[in-house]
């Protein structure tokens, strides 16, 4: 496909700086624009990166500089609210055993910073900072116009909307699909591509901070622990210089409008919490935590799919396309993925055409082959997303629920027969995440071969008809 125009990245957080290096390695010309005057700052405390996304991240040359900056995720410890242990998970060594590597705790701030360094110096100056996004055209002979708060505009083959939770691009994506519908009298039905105004609903609010791990003299880096308990449940990873606890509190009802949290919430939240005692065994409270705080911030935790992740040359990757809650880690794991999918489906459409310099848009049969090509990035993203979503959305609930079956399923959670089971069920998952399909490298993790392998007959393990099968089936109904 020849490229006439660039493609305009909107967005410059994890997933919009994955895009542009890809599209580097992949040939395709960018432009990406982010509202902030820096792409290296980050709020949500620090990421968890799961070795299938890590996987993807080494095809794009990162993986050496992430490992220097993050911190292996070793043990997993779980307590109640009132201090009692329900058991360890050796999830993060599951996946050491299985994949020859553990989890990665990475600042967000060093994991952007790492990805906008890759980029080439001809590249850096593809991205513009200070660039709010504020409108979307779709320009009758095939191109988008994006104009900025500052009035400038930018042309493009098409607009990826890599902005976030509040994404712009997916306002005005919804905004462009209604006055179509309305043109074509569909109205909102499943033909016209209009989304909900707003996709998502949130049944929790989270409080995320970071402090240092010398405050507790047990806390080791490495180290992650679950309070669980009515209502309130509490997640904390150590690193190496710094430590990140986020705390979820259930919301009466599912909130669907954007919250927006003042300095009284927080200190609400927290005084509603203070006592709760995080590390097992030891005297390190919410409160203590909190007033040893480096940095801290309040948010709603959204959950939902978006039904159309694309509408003419716009489409969406990442948090503007999709949320689930943080307690399995998988919001920007997610989101890398969904760069691979697309990238490789946009590549295919190149690499069916001229290819220099990659440049796209504006002729019709590649309009239909590109209109093909984000379908299908659809369809291979979407239901897993969702899968990930509901369990994600599970372990959630069960984390915040007390009761002594919910109890009893704590402490069945810690067993090895258990943690095995769960993981060959989740594992024919991973081992269909995506992988950069044009960048030939070697595989970066010893076992993730063999593990691929080894899951991929097995996929269906889930009903299996064992007692642990069984057990599980009975959990997925009740909770
Ligand atoms: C407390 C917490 C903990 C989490 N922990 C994990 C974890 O351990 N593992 C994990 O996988 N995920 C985790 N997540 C989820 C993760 O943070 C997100 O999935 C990830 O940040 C999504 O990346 P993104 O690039 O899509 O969006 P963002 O990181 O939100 O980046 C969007 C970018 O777009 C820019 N932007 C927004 N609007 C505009 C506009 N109009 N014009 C131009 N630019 C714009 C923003 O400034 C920003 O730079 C966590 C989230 C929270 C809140």
């Amino acid at each position: 496909m020849s490229q006439l125009e660039p493609i305009i990245i909107i967005g410059g957080g994890p997933v919009g700086l994955a895009t542009a290096l890809a599209f580097e390695k992949a040939g395709i010309d960018f432009v990406l624009l982010e509202k902030k005057d820096n792409v290296a700052v980050g709020e949500g405390g620090d990421l968890v990166l799961l070795p299938p996304a890590l996987r993807a991240l080494s095809q794009l040359g990162v993986l050496e500089d992430i490992r220097k900056a993050s911190t292996r995720l070793r043990s997993l410890s779980r307590v109640d609210h009132k201090g009692r242990d329900i058991g360890e998970m050796n999830w993060f060594i599951n996946y050491r055993k299985r994949f020859g590597q553990y989890p990665l705790l990475v600042p967000r701030t060093k994991l952007s910073e790492i990805l906008f360094n890759h980029l080439s110096k001809h590249s850096k100056r593809k991205v513009y900072l200070n660039k709010k996004v504020t409108n979307l055209e779709l320009h009758p002979g095939g191109f988008v116009r994006v104009t900025c708060r500052d009035n400038t505009t930018y042309t493009g083959g098409m607009v990826i909307g890599a902005d976030g939770v509040d994404s712009r691009v997916r306002e005005e994506m919804r905004k462009l699909a209604l006055d179509a519908a309305c043109k074509k009298k569909l109205r909102c039905g499943p033909l016209a591509f209009v989304n909900k105004e707003r996709p998502f609903k949130s049944r929790y609010n989270a409080l995320w901070m970071a402090f240092p791990p010398s405050i507790c003299d047990t806390l080791r880096a490495g180290d992650a622990f679950e309070v669980h308990g009515k209502n309130i449940a509490v997640q904390l990873f150590v690193g190496r210089d710094r430590a990140t606890l986020t705390a979820y509190k259930k919301n009466d009802l599912p909130k669907k409008e954007k919250i927006l949290f003042d300095e009284n919430y927080i200190e609400s939240f927290v005084d509603s919490c203070s006592d709760l005692v995080i590390v097992p065994g030891e005297k390190l409270t919410l409160q203590t935590a909190f007033d040893n705080c480096i940095e801290s911030g309040m948010t709603s935790m959204p959950e939902g799919v978006l039904k159309h992740w694309g509408y003419g040359k716009i489409v969406l990757a990442g948090d503007a396309a999709h949320q689930v809650t943080p307690s399995i880690g998988s919001g920007v794991n997610h989101g890398i993925f969904d760069v691979v999918a697309l990238v490789n489906e946009l590549r295919k459409v190149l690499a069916e055409h001229d290819t220099t310099p990659a440049k796209m848009g504006g002729m019709s049969q590649q309009d239909d082959e590109l209109a093909d090509a984000l379908r299908t990035y659809q369809h291979q993203r979407i239901p897993v997303v969702k899968e990930c979503g509901r369990v994600s959305g599970k372990v959630t609930g069960l984390s915040v629920t007390s009761s002594p079956l919910s109890r009893i399923v704590h402490r069945m959670l810690s067993w090895d027969a258990v943690q095995n089971y769960l993981w060959r069920k989740s594992a024919s998952m991973m081992a269909k995440c995506p992988r950069f399909n044009f960048i030939k490298t070697k595989e970066p993790f010893r076992t993730v071969a063999t593990a691929s392998s080894l899951i991929s007959h097995r996929s269906e393990y889930p009903n299996d008809g064992s007692r642990v099968s069984l057990l599980y089936n009975t959990y997925e109904r009740l909770f």
